[in-house]
């Protein structure tokens, strides 16, 4: 690797502090090695966030540098918890990354004495206070949203315009020459849709106002996913998107001395290849007691094999019966980080039920492995549609009531991992084939030549190592 030197064009990177949004840019920082190795790449973090990323990135030569959050930065948030996974409630998901605005003053004075001279910030959108850092300094800042071009799409939408969402149809009506994917006004959260305005739809506004006054924006996206998302925003919008992903395809794989216990039980499956169902829903996710039983009812009902990676705030009877019950067909992994990936490409898993993170949703391609969409919260009941409507490798749950958002019954699951997991059906078959087909798509657009390779050397010429 050629070493950087003054003359070096100089990186700086501000992950926000959860695992979803952190470790695609710790992939697209290894990309930028790859692409260019004189490049100086310096990553801002927190002290608490700074060993996860210093351990993933041990083998390249990017810096780190931790910043401090104030004592008591914010009345609810416990000294030291400095991630969102670490909060004691996901309600204070917003007011945390608001609270990230006291980390502005030390950034700025720190990245001014940096050497060599910064050409380019690359911020989460999370960090909307990073834009007036770059425009003060005159850094060009790219902005980064882990996130699909149909997604942010809407959602810049809603936001800029201001629109107020009173039906369905309104909502097909802003986008009209978009591909049929059947959104309802339950797909979006009501901060998105100005109908609560407060602290959440403030924060959101300042997001993609920073957003629209950026250089660019960095998408974990790859053209040929969502061709007509991308051509629409490039085509109305004055700030490129550029889809350097899928990103998870940069990571190097860990190598560790021993397995660890779950990928052993997967080993044991393997006399009976595509046989396990995957249950994973993030490294954030709150489901309630009531709704984890539900889960854990329509999965011992299914019949199936499965490895369910759970966090469980408590343990109960119900619990420990459960697991006593599936013994032998079913894993529960509690409260533990796993190598999500390593598990995904394991030949026994032939299906994934998940919250439909987009990280998820692009792993779970890049392993050819169809979903189940059990979405939550966030971004996460509008990448379900796209899993089911428009890629169409998988299916989607729905409530009793037939309304995407709300409790789902035992029974909902059941049938609907039968359907997943039935590999020789019509329909098993035809999402297995899809996935199959942008895998190949996903993997073509990674490699030399392909779209995400050509967009990422175009964007490190254009803006990121360009001379001004
Ligand atoms: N992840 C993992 N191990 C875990 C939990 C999560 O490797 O035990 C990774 C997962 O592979 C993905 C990210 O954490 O890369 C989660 O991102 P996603 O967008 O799927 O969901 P979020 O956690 O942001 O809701």
């Amino acid at each position: 690797m050629a070493p950087s030197s003054s003359e070096s064009p100089h990186v700086v990177i501000l992950p926000f502090m959860a695992k979803g949004h952190t470790i695609p840019l710790l992939h697209l920082t290894r990309l930028l090695f790859l692409h260019r190795s004189d490049i100086a790449v310096t990553i801002f973090t927190t002290h608490a966030n700074s060993p996860f990323i210093r351990q993933s990135l041990h083998d390249t030569k990017a810096s780190v540098i931790d910043l401090t959050f104030p004592q008591n930065f914010h009345p609810e948030i416990p000294q030291g918890v400095e991630s969102v996974d670490k909060l004691p409630s996901q309600s204070l998901f917003i007011p945390f990354a608001v609270a990230t605005k006291f980390l502005q003053p030390e950034f700025e004075r720190v990245i001014e004495s940096l050497q060599p001279n910064v050409s380019c910030i690359i911020s989460d959108a999370f960090f909307p206070w990073s834009l007036d850092i770059a425009l003060k300094l005159s850094i060009p800042r790219l902005d980064f949203a882990g996130c699909s071009n149909f997604c942010i799409i809407f959602y810049d939408i809603l936001m800029c315009q201001e629109f107020l969402v009173d039906s369905d149809d309104e909502l097909f009506s802003l986008a009209p020459s978009f591909p049929n994917i059947k959104l309802t006004k339950n797909d979006i959260e009501p901060e998105f849709t100005h109908a609560q305005p407060g602290e959440h739809t403030d924060f959101y506004t300042d997001v993609f106002t920073a957003t629209n006054k950026s250089k660019g924006t960095i998408r974990n996206s790859f053209y040929e996913l969502e061709p007509e998302f991308v051509d629409y925003w490039n085509k109305e919008k004055p700030l490129e998107a550029w889809c350097v992903g899928p990103l998870c395809l940069a990571a190097t794989k860990v190598v560790s001395s021993e397995k660890p216990m779950w990928i052993q039980w997967l080993d044991e499956m393997s006399e009976d290849k595509n046989c396990v169902l995957y249950v994973a829903f993030g490294s954030l996710s709150e489901i309630t007691i009531e709704q984890f039983r539900e889960i854990a009812i329509g999965l011992e009902n299914s019949g199936e094999h499965f490895l369910w990676v759970v966090r469980l705030p408590s343990e109960d009877e119900f619990m420990s019966e459960f697991e006593e019950r599936v013994k032998g067909r079913g894993l529960l992994v509690k409260n533990q980080w796993v190598d999500q990936a390593e598990i995904l490409s394991h030949e026994c898993v032939s299906g994934f039920m998940s919250h439909c993170g987009w990280n998820s949703v692009l792993e779970s391609i890049c392993e050819s492995v169809p979903m189940l969409g059990f979405p939550i919260t966030a971004d996460q009941h509008l990448n379900a549609r796209m899993v089911e409507e428009y890629f169409r490798i998988g299916v989607k749950v729905v409530t009793r009531n037939g309304s995407v958002r709300g409790f789902i019954g035992s029974e909902c699951i059941e049938n609907k991992v039968k359907e997943l997991m039935d590999i020789e059906g019509e329909k098993g078959k035809d999402m297995r084939k899809n996935v199959k087909k942008l895998n190949e798509k996903a993997r073509n657009a990674m490699v030399e030549g392909g779209s995400s390779w050509h967009t990422l050397n175009l964007l490190i010429d254009e803006v990121i190592c360009k001379k001004t």
